[in-house]
């Protein structure tokens, strides 16, 4: 209402005011409440109500012309309707002084204007417009003096239908009920508050999501609680009508957000189910919507209309926490029926209000002040237990982790002791097929020195045989030519041996083989001097460093010896000689080997041609060499 229209409706009272000082007689009877008691919620009362200001009809009830209806409101809640609401009743004074009369008017969201109309003490109507207090109530104070009596008409512009309680104090009860109102704002929302920040600074201190939401819906829930109570904006701006209720809508669809993603958060709906997470971030972005488009349209609208989506979201997030529930996801059901308890409560405070009269209006500040903290706390029950869970489900995970670390140990220990087990084996083995081989090898250079043996030895004989020669002159007669020193070969050759054959068998012949060869080894004296069973029963000495004397003084000794002695075989003496011919190389020019030989050979050819049993020395001379040469 206009200020220009609040005037002309003063002036038009106060015209028509002559009209009831003369009708004073004739007022109506209404009914009356007295200021002896504290306090009194004004249940019955002259109503009338109507869609437009009509002057007439008041100034008619003030004159006792028209009757109003008597409306019996219990617990002082007033149901009003859209427009005008029109409502006598009478205030006495019972003491013996003046005294002051309250009439507080609660929970006005809805009211755009209220006055108050009486008649004062000279019997002349007097205006006067409510005050806006503090903590969202319309007050009006009016001075009666002692053993009086007032009659007092509120007129009330709602823009819907309402109930408000109205209530009437006297002076005393007006300071308790104040004082009470703000112990009651003090626990509540103080008490709110500090949670809501001790949870912002939970959130500084760990830094997690679900509280940082917590810590916003907790903050919204916080503003709505105040702006109900009526402070806020109300508090802070009381001049401003346009601001009347505008905060509820905005923080009811605030925390409304933030309450739909911390339970998206805290329950982990995105890895559970994909396409919920989704509409519940559409849902996020209709009241976000909501926020901006709020500013434009009535408050009554945007009230009406984020009650129906806040209780809309409160059924669809009871059903989550079911769905949840059935999923068996820890909390959830607690979840659910903190959902379904917001819920209750809101149908049975917005029944009792508009509807069914159960005889909670009084309390209504308490029980919002109970409901919000109830769900404060349950809810930051369920973060924390979460969180809880998170950790010990952590703890948990790391104990396996460590268990399994463990396992894998032990097993790669197993494994290690059974790789050294194995190596220790495979060395065992190895050594083991070593040694075999090491055995092996050995036999084999053992069986090799005995083939090499054998192949330079004569078995019969055990001399040196043919072969070994070959190597054995050759090899003496370079070192003899290299150092210049004498190199001596003597032919030995058994005389008539045929006969030994012949006469004793070819046994007997063998045997007198090895009886004269263990002679001419005893005959060496030196280290380097070798004896060859060059042939048949003709045996060859290599005297390295020898001249031709000392080779035939050897060759000598040993014939006279063996002709000296006989050969014994069965107890028979058999009588043997042996010729030799001795031929020494003295560096003659051009000498080889075989020269050296066949001089030693024609040696022993004159010792048999002269009779055997002799030595015979060659000489080495030109005509052999060439002679040989030419052959
Ligand atoms: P001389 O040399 O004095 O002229 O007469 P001899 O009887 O020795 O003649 P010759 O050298 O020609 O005969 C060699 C004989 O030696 C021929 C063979 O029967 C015999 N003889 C050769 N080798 C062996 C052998 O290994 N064992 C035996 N029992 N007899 C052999
Ligand atoms: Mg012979
Ligand atoms: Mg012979």
């Amino acid at each position: 209402m206009s200020y220009l229209g609040r005037v002309l409706f003063i002036l038009v009272i106060c015209f028509m005011s002559t009209s009831w000082v003369r009708a004073e007689q004739s007022l109506p009877d209404i009914p009356s409440y007295s200021l002896s008691q504290s306090q009194q919620g004004i249940a019955k009362v002259h109503y009338h109500a109507m869609a437009q200001k009509n002057k007439t009809i008041i100034a008619d009830f003030f004159a006792g012309k028209s009757q109003w209806p008597l409306v019996k409101a219990s617990k002082g809640d007033l149901a009003y309707q859209p427009g005008f609401n029109l409502i006598a009743f009478q205030v006495d004074n019972d003491s013996l002084e003046r005294q002051l009369a309250y009439i507080t008017l609660k929970n006005q969201i809805r009211i755009s204007s209220a006055e108050i109309l009486f008649l004062n003490d000279n019997n002349e109507l007097e205006f006067m417009p409510f005050e806006l207090e503090g903590n969202n109530t319309l007050k009006v104070s009016l001075s009666l003096p002692a053993k009086d009596k007032i009659k007092v008409i509120l007129c009330i512009k709602s823009t819907s239908h309402l109930r408000s309680s109205l209530v009437l104090y006297n002076q005393s009860g007006f300071i308790e009920n104040s004082s009470e109102a703000s112990f009651r704002l003090g626990l509540g929302l103080g008490g709110l508050f500090c949670l809501t920040f001790a949870m912002l600074l939970l959130y500084l201190a760990i830094r997690k999501n679900t509280v940082l939401l917590l810590f916003a819906y907790l903050l919204c829930r916080t503003c709505t609680l105040s702006a109900i109570l009526g402070l806020n904006l109300y508090y802070l701006l009381p001049q401003y009508n346009a601001l009347k209720g505008i905060e509820v809508p905005i923080f009811v669809a605030a925390s409304t957000i933030a309450l739909l993603l911390f339970t998206a958060k805290v329950f982990k709906l995105k890895q559970i189910n994909e396409r919920l997470h989704r509409l519940i971030q559409w849902i996020t972005w209709l009241f976000a919507a909501f926020l901006p488009m709020s500013l434009f349209t009535p408050v009554y609208i945007d009230v009406s209309a984020i009650m129906i989506l806040h209780s809309l979201t409160i059924i669809f997030l009871a059903a989550i926490g079911f769905y949840l529930y059935r999923l068996r996801q820890r909390l959830a059901l607690l979840f659910s029926t903190i959902m379904v308890v917001k819920l209750m409560s809101m149908i049975v405070i917005i029944i009792a209000t508009n509807w069914v009269d159960i005889g909670i209006a009084p309390y209504k500040a308490a029980i919002y002040i109970t409901i919000f903290w109830i769900d404060a706390f349950l809810l930051t029950f369920i973060l924390s237990r979460q969180y809880f869970y998170q950790v010990q489900d952590k703890e948990i995970a790391q104990k396996e982790a460590l268990e399994n670390a463990k396992l894998s140990e032990s097993t790669q220990e197993q494994l290690l002791t059974l790789q050294q087990e194995n190596q220790e084996e495979l060395e065992q083995r190895v050594q083991e097929r070593t040694l075999e081989l090491n055995i092996a090898l050995q036999e084999l250079e053992e069986v090799n020195q005995e083939l090499e043996r054998k192949n330079i030895i004569d078995e019969l004989t055990g001399l040196h045989n043919r072969r070994f020669y070959d190597q054995k002159i050759l090899a003496e007669y370079r070192r003899s030519k290299r150092n210049l020193t004498p190199l001596s070969l003597v032919v030995i050759d058994i005389d008539h041996f045929k006969r030994v054959n012949d006469d004793y068998g070819h046994l007997a012949g063998d045997q007198c083989l090895v009886w004269l060869s263990g002679h001419i080894k005893q005959c060496l004296k030196r280290n380097s001097d070798l004896a060859f069973r060059y042939g048949g029963e003709e045996f060859c000495l290599i005297l390295p460093e020898t001249d031709s004397q000392g080779a035939f003084t050897l060759a000598e000794s040993l014939r006279e010896n063996i002709a000296r002695r006989a050969f014994l075989y069965q107890e028979l003496e058999i009588p043997i000689t042996i010729s030799c011919g001795v031929c020494t190389y003295q560096q003659q020019a051009d000498a080889q080997p075989e020269h050296i030989f066949a001089g030693a050979d024609k040696a022993l050819y004159t010792a048999k041609r002269s009779g055997r049993n002799q030595t015979q020395e060659h000489k080495l001379v030109d005509e052999d060499i060439n002679q040989q040469d030419v052959t």
